[in-house]
């Protein structure tokens, strides 16, 4: 760690920490070769080290899956949940501890299916939280089992003869949600939009969704394919409000200047198509956050500790 920048803490000693990539790296990812999942943890590294955020004031948060390991590859506070419930535990830290900043990463299966419930009402709270979907469409962390986003008539296996049903659509599901504040999608295998996507969400207040296709090259190789080697089956959303990234302009030339603002647009633009359309889709700042509605009064922790005090002695005998 080097020295540059300095801030004067609370208790007035300077705060001098100047935070490296390698202070934000953890364990050795142990995710497959070529698997999307370590782009991703890269462009969050970037991110956190772009923006100095300290690692004693950021969480991670996670349920189940390959990409629910990503808590243990951040130098930084971080809680391996259970499956399908990283919402709720990120929730109730971000209402707790304000300050803190907070991820929450998914997969598909631990998004989409058990902790669907959860993801649902994440949304309509609109907590100030990053969530990422890392979507592989498939189960991976169990050996491959169709998830809600597998395509139809792609086979795993527990339904080796291909899916039986139509994928669910993570973005049209979110934005169809009372109180939906930011929706974007972006591909790991584009750094500069992944990072500028992750970025965008990061300064959003309110609940960031963010839908990141992820390639699988165990399970789901063939489902991105065509995308990463044709950048004409990707479709770019751009707006001065939105993401632009001009050096991208001569490889994905399939662009529509889309006004995040348009709730109606983002919707329609995110209906199922034989094109990935990524960028963002929807962002309103304006939409009431849980934690500003709730109204609880801060307290000291030695408040907490009285009050708790004063609870339990009711059931004294
Ligand atoms: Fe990544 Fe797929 Fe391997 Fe899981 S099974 S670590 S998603 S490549």
């Amino acid at each position: 760690m080097t020295h540059l920048g300095c801030s004067l803490l609370s208790c007035g000693v300077v705060d001098d920490r100047h935070f490296e990539m390698e202070d934000y790296q953890g364990a050795i990812a142990r995710w497959c070769p070529g698997c999307g999942d370590h782009s991703i943890l890269t462009a969050m590294q970037r991110l956190l080290e772009e923006e100095q955020l300290k690692p004693e004031e950021t969480v991670f948060v996670s349920g189940i899956g390959c990409s629910s390991r990503f808590p243990h590859y951040m130098k930084t506070y971080g809680f391996h949940g259970l499956h399908g419930r990283a919402l709720p535990v990120a929730t109730g830290i971000k209402l707790e501890r304000p300050d803190l900043h907070v991820f929450v990463t998914m997969g598909d299966g631990d998004c989409c299916s058990i902790g669907a419930g959860h993801w649902i009402h994440a949304v309509r709270y609109n907590v100030d939280m990053v969530a990422l979907l890392l979507d592989n469409n498939m189960y991976g962390l169990t050996k491959g089992q169709t998830s809600p986003t597998t395509p139809a008539t792609f086979p795993s296996n527990t339904q080796p003869y291909g899916s039986y049903l139509q994928p669910l659509n993570p973005l049209t599901a979110t934005l169809g949600v009372t109180n939906a504040s930011f929706v974007a999608q972006t591909a790991e295998w584009i750094p500069a939009h992944l990072f500028e996507t992750l970025k965008a969400a990061y300064h959003h207040k309110g609940f960031a969704f963010v839908r990141i296709l992820q390639r699988c090259p165990v399970y789901t190789e063939s489902i991105y394919q065509d995308a990463v080697r044709q950048p004409d089956v990707i479709e770019m959303l751009i707006h001065d409000d939105g993401i632009h990234i001009p050096d991208l302009d001569e490889i994905y030339k399939n662009q529509i200047i889309h006004d995040p603002g348009n709730l109606d647009e983002a919707r329609r633009l995110a209906e199922p198509f034989d094109r990935f359309r990524l960028g963002i889709f929807y962002r309103n700042e304006k939409r009431p956050r849980y934690e500003d509605l709730r109204r609880l009064p801060v307290r000291t922790a030695e408040e907490k500790v009285e009050l708790l005090n004063e609870e339990l002695d009711r059931y004294a005998v």
